[in-house]
């Protein structure tokens, strides 16, 4: 009898050491597959890799449209680096409406620094391709290049002061005094301590912990927690700060002023990194004003729209769309957020692994690396899920953008005035 229980447990104990070996196995092979689609070189030119080459393209096409457009508006507002990187700034250009000021349309990008080759390929798509003054004659557009130069130029989604723009835009300072109360749930496992190192067995089994984390909150309340933004953990992800970062602070005054020229205004955010890859989501907060929530469904007719209620999105607090709409005295702003998908992250195992990578990376920069090969490892993973190399995944991000965009533009113009 005891001799058949030993046999029945050491089985037991073979086919959980197989199981727990196959899916580790799994889960290091996995990677998210590219759009079906011929790579066009000529799509994929339009991404620069490199902050300093962006903004050069940007200004040059700014330039170009000041000289063929009425009264265009140029202004940079400097980013200094504590760590002696020279030339970070976000750049801005105006163009107003030429004839009447009926609408703006607001296109940032780089909220997320990492993410801002894909900002600033979309921005001067749009700058190339639908900017005629016949376009723009009831149209303004303003401009908002690299909204986070520090981390675009460094490969980091926050800034310099480890602050997640896109949860730190607030007109109130309340924000800052927000408790995310999931937070702690998570804390030890996505903020972990000493140097990141990618052989460690916490690391290795990190998708049986993660595992473990979901069958004991649920999905959904992992998620919230995780993304929603905190404001407790200086060092940890997601963290908005305790003041509005200086970029967003100088540029307020100058938006505002810009934005109260028309009585209807709509941003458009530039993200990468959340999503099925490959597919460009609409991906907006449910607003409270149903004007809003009537006229960006007017706008996006026909396509797909997230309202973040879905059971795989999630809510924010301290978006930058969000705050650029409070900026605005009256009228009407419409907030609008693109995010090109592209590590599956509507996946369990996508969302896994866009929450490894991250978290990783963090640790690195807050602790340092267990080796060379870690930190280039790390580095790699994390470029890789926010500015894919993949030509084919850039073909698709123009394709999907021109049609996009040329979808704003001719739908825009239909929305009624507040
Ligand atoms: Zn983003």
């Amino acid at each position: 009898m005891l001799r058949t229980i030993r046999r029945l447990l050491s089985a037991m104990l073979v086919l959980a050491a197989l199981a727990v070996g196959a899916s580790t196995w799994f889960y290091a092979s996995w990677a998210p597959k590219d759009p079906p689609v011929t790579p066009d070189p000529a799509a994929a030119a339009w991404f620069a890799d490199d902050y300093a080459a962006a903004r050069r393209d940007f200004l040059a096409r700014g330039d170009a449209i000041a000289a063929r457009l009425s009264g265009v508006e140029r202004f940079a507002l400097a980013v200094p680096s504590r760590s002696g990187l020279q030339g970070l700034s976000v750049d801005a250009l105006y163009v107003p409406a030429q004839v009447a000021p009926k609408r703006l349309l607001v296109i940032s990008s780089g909220v997320h620094g990492v993410e801002g080759p894909t900002g600033s390929a979309v921005m001067r798509l749009f700058m190339a391709e639908f900017t005629s003054a016949e376009a723009l004659a009831e149209t303004g557009v303003l401009f908002l290049h690299t909204l986070n130069p520090y981390g675009f130029a460094t490969g980091r989604r926050f800034t310099e002061n480890n602050v997640d723009l896109n949860r730190n835009a607030s007109t109130s300072d309340a924000l800052y005094r927000t408790v995310n109360a999931g937070y702690p749930l998570v804390d030890a496992v996505i903020n972990p301590q000493g140097p990141a190192d990618t052989g460690s067995l916490a690391n290795r089994l990190f998708h049986l912990r993660a595992v473990a984390l979901i069958a004991r909150h649920g999905m959904r309340t992992l998620r919230q927690a995780v993304l929603q933004g905190q404001y407790q953990v200086p060092r940890g992800i997601y963290y908005g700060g305790q003041a509005l970062e200086p970029q967003l602070a100088a540029l307020a005054p100058k938006l505002q002023a810009i934005l109260e020229a028309y009585p209807l205004s709509m941003s458009l955010d530039l993200h990468t990194g959340y999503g099925a890859r490959g597919r460009l989501h609409l991906f907006f907060d449910p607003p409270k004003d149903p004007r809003v929530r009537e006229r960006l469904e007017a706008v996006f007719a026909g396509q797909a729209i997230d309202w973040g209620s879905g059971a795989d999105f999630y809510t924010v607090t301290g978006d930058v769309v969000g705050w650029i709409g409070s900026l605005r005295r009256s009228g009407l702003h419409l907030p609008a957020v693109f995010e090109y998908g592209t590590m599956d992250s509507q996946t369990t195992l996508g969302s896994i692994r866009s929450l490894h990578v991250t978290l990783l990376e963090n640790q690195g920069v807050q602790h340092g690396y267990a080796s060379p090969g870690d930190e280039a490892r790390i580095r790699r993973d994390y470029q890789e899920m926010f500015n894919p190399s993949s030509p084919a995944w850039r073909t698709q991000v123009i394709t999907d953008s021109r049609a996009m965009l040329r979808a704003v533009m001719d739908n825009l113009p239909r929305v009624a005035p507040p």
